[in-house]
């Protein structure tokens, strides 16, 4: 398909009447199947985004839409002021699967950021710290509304948004010898840890092997809350169910959201020991927070990833396709490093790299994403198999060396 059609088709940047949040791409799908989506001309096409880690078991999954066709005939929402049963049963499996204890549900990754925030606040009420501190971490994501976007770091989202929440302290990630400096500096202020295991949107980065131990050690000796932000590495994407599994530890505040429900919004906060007890009773609450429609879907998520053992598939493939990567771009220079846990892989170039997005599109009916400018990033659906696994290596070659 030529460009000038794709721009036929699709409503000009100035003629669209959506905010300009975004510059999307000059294509509209209209239908998925695992890991295959189809546009209007009835093109195929290869998704290896997934919605930015969102559809992980596929699109249009035969559960998934068994579960919201039989809850939206049941019932779809009733508030929280009533039993929910469907919250009740996702709740209880996702304490057994992580370890925790206790969860709140909201509808997005930010607000079960807000919500961990918000419980960090009233851990340090308890401590009786007047003026709390949270450490967070360079180049950190943790979302839009202004608390998680306070906690992120990156001028190009935060430029325009002052007055910032103010109560973070800002370290660089995987580094030890910072965090004992900022602790000494700060003392009995800080409160809490927030990070991701693995920073996504700002390029998969991986820590230092311990580091996530570390974390635990520092934080349960100071007395702070360690507080993991799983939304884009949680639920098998990085080969195992949760990430800070990979170092056998524990935190105290996870919070989850992304591919809960495969695309019905949903976010998740779950707590262990004292941050399970922090709220009280209108404390905090959403009103679409944990409706049955979300909650049965993200309970038949679960059904799917435990039946299909999909983070044990997204380890093995994850595998496979860094190594098939790594030979395919040997003899590119302009690769800087290729670098990934699971089906979570970068690919950093030396130069700005975004327009690889629409070639990918065009030339190879692919979908990839570019991170940071210089990133290109992998998040395909964990269902992937050998032959999407080839398209994709042949496609990044020829875009790529
Ligand atoms: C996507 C993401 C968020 C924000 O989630 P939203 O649902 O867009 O609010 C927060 N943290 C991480 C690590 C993410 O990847």
């Amino acid at each position: 398909m030529s460009k000038t059609a794709f721009f036929d088709q699709a409503p000009s940047f100035s003629s669209s009447r959506l905010m300009k949040t975004y510059q999307p791409l000059p294509i509209r799908f209209v239908k998925g199947l695992g890991t295959r989506l189809w546009d209007q001309e009835e093109q195929e096409y290869l998704d290896a985004v997934a919605g930015v880690a969102v559809t992980n078991v596929g699109h249009s999954h035969p559960s998934v839409l068994e579960a919201i066709t039989q809850q939206a005939g049941a019932l779809l929402h009733v508030s929280n002021h009533y039993h929910n049963d469907w919250a009740e049963q996702l709740a209880y499996r996702l304490t057994k699967l992580t370890g925790m204890q206790q969860v709140f549900f909201g509808n997005s990754g930010a607000e079960a950021n807000e919500t961990a925030l918000k419980l960090a606040r009233l851990h340090a009420k308890r401590l009786g710290v007047d003026h709390p501190l949270i450490v967070v971490m360079e180049r950190a994501f943790h979302g839009r509304t202004l608390g998680a976007l306070s906690a992120s770091d990156g001028l190009s989202i935060q430029a325009g948004f002052s007055p910032l929440l103010e109560g973070f302290v800002r370290i660089p990630f995987g580094d030890t010898i910072a965090l004992e400096t900022i602790t000494s500096r700060y003392g009995e202020r800080i409160v809490a840890l927030l990070t991701e295991p693995i920073q996504g949107e700002s390029g998969i980065h991986l820590p230092p092997p311990g580091y996530l131990k570390t974390l635990r050690r520092h934080c349960t000796s100071h007395g702070w809350l360690l507080m993991l932000d799983e939304i884009q590495t949680g639920l098998g994407r990085t080969g195992d169910w949760f990430a800070f599994q990979r170092e056998s530890i524990v935190p105290d505040v996870l919070t989850l959201a992304k591919s809960l429900a495969n695309g019905i919004p949903i976010g998740a906060c779950l707590a262990i020991g004292e941050a399970a007890m922090l709220f009280s009773p209108g404390q905090h609450g959403s009103t679409f927070g944990g409706n049955p429609l979300a909650c049965r879907v993200g309970c038949t998520v679960l059904d799917i990833l435990e039946r299909d053992a999909l983070p044990a598939h997204a380890n093995h493939q994850g595998q496979l396709l860094l190594t098939r990567l790594q030979e395919a771009l040997r003899e590119a220079s302009h690769v800087r490093s290729i670098r990934g846990c699971g089906l979570m892989i970068g690919i950093e170039l030396a130069q700005p790299c975004k327009h690889l997005m629409l070639e990918a599109l065009e030339q190879h009916h692919l979908l990839i994403n570019v991170t940071r400018d210089t990133t290109i990033r992998l998040l395909p659906p964990l269902v992937l198999d050998n032959n999407d696994l080839n398209i994709l290596v042949d496609a990044l070659r020829d875009l790529i060396v």
